[in-house]
């Protein structure tokens, strides 16, 4: 099914606030066909305070990405991008993992990979120096919870690519500086894995070396992250991993079929029965095969805006273009993420479910989830579809804390030789 959406009241507020109208825009996409995107008051109201109270961990976000694009003061509120303190606050986030992305072109020159890797953990460490009243690293499930009642936001670090892991003292370095999971690789094979958008399959699932490197993040307490990875290379971790894993950004495939970056129904099954988690990602083309196109169009025309109007994409004026075409042009409702939650819940039940935005890693996102402020709007839905507190606390951040429990203790008995 396909849903056009025209524009909502709340995206006409925008315009006016930014001093842009969407005639102005020869890109804003206006379809007559009207989405309704109301959400009860008093359940909106219910949900601020659920996502207020509990533990709101979210498995990826692309913030030190975005600042190496253009960088802005994320301790205050920002006129780009997907996070800042501000809005995270009002979103009731806690625990956003800090996405540490090596692109895969970083894997042919040796060293290289780490070298960004630790500037990268740099920059995020920077954000705690600029503003400690606000944001502390978190690098255990009893730092997540103790910030929390601290008024912190803490902020975890995830590796999106194993790149610069060459040899497994690696993984001790990057133990030691704080990641606490690894996206073993990401758009291309690498020595660890195979990944799902490369057709290559080098390794038909995990390298010899792959499978030492589950071994020792075992025995670190590194969770393996599944997302990106080939379903032959899920299916090798899951039988080698001693602990639990998760897919810190990943959706199902049964709404996008064919498409390997999202999780098949199989892989779902799999996982849960070894207590992982699949942490849904927000981004369009995710939630929907209907929505790929679309969501590509969407970053074609704001490209080729930007070239023929000279708009350098890493300016202030570059980057703050794409944001309004973004906010103009939702792909998606919050609805398509709740159905995606409904779907993995009726597999396997409400224990491997969570989220995982990838903000600041996509172009194309659904109406009602913008940014870091509204996951509310999505808790309301899941309310209305008759979920109870309880399992609101799960999706929120219960289940993706009880894989990373899980994590610590394996590594703890590994470690004590048990
Ligand atoms: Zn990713």
């Amino acid at each position: 099914m396909r849903r056009r959406l025209a524009l909502p009241a709340f995206i006409l507020l925008f315009a006016a606030m930014t001093g842009c109208t969407p005639t102005d825009s020869p890109d804003a996409d206006v379809d007559s066909t009207e989405a309704d995107l109301t959400i009860d008051p008093a359940l909106l109201e219910r949900a601020q305070d659920l996502t207020q109270r509990f533990i709101l961990v979210d498995g990826h976000i692309d913030v030190p990405y975005r600042m190496t694009e253009y960088e802005e003061d994320i301790t205050q509120a920002t006129e780009g991008g997907d996070f800042d303190y501000p809005r995270a606050k009002a979103g009731g986030l806690n625990a956003p993992f800090m996405s540490i992305f090596i692109p895969a072109d970083r894997q042919e020159i040796e060293g290289s990979a780490k070298i960004l890797a630790d500037s990268l953990i740099d920059m995020v460490e920077g954000f705690v120096e600029r503003a400690p009243e606000k944001y502390a690293i978190a690098t255990s499930v009893d730092d997540v919870r103790r910030q929390k009642e601290e008024g912190l936001i803490s902020l975890p670090m995830g590796m999106e690519n194993g790149a610069p892991i060459e040899t497994l003292d690696d993984l001790r370095h990057f133990y030691d500086r704080g990641i606490r999971y690894i996206t073993l690789t990401h758009g291309r094979d690498n020595r660890i894995c195979d990944s799902s958008y490369d057709d290559t399959r080098t390794w038909k699932g995990l390298s010899p070396f792959g499978e030492q490197v589950v071994d020792e993040m075992n025995r670190l307490g590194i969770i393996v992250d599944i997302s990106h990875l080939s379903d032959s290379t899920i299916f090798q971790v899951l039988r080698r991993s001693k602990a639990p894993v998760f897919a810190s950004h990943s959706s199902a495939r049964h709404f996008t079929p064919g498409w390997e970056r999202n999780m098949s129904d199989e892989l779902i099954k799999a996982m849960a029965e070894r207590d992982g988690v699949i942490m849904i990602n927000f981004g369009s083309s995710f939630l929907g095969g209907e929505y790929q196109q679309e969501g590509r169009a969407l970053s074609q025309r704001i490209d080729q805006y930007q070239t023929e109007h000279n708009l350098d994409p890493r300016s202030a004026e570059g980057a703050l273009y794409r944001e309004r075409q973004r906010k103009l042009n939702p792909v998606g409702t919050f609805r398509d993420v709740a159905d995606h939650i409904d779907h993995v819940v009726a597999l396997v039940g409400v224990d491997h479910v969570g989220l995982g935005s990838d903000y600041d890693g996509v172009t194309a996102l659904p109406a009602g989830l913008e940014d870091v402020s509204t996951y509310p709007n999505l808790v309301a839905e899941l309310l209305k579809r008759g979920y109870s507190d309880e399992d609101i606390g799960k999706i929120l951040g219960g289940n993706a804390l009880r894989v990373w429990s899980g994590v610590e203790r394996v590594a703890q008995e590994l470690q004590q030789g048990m």
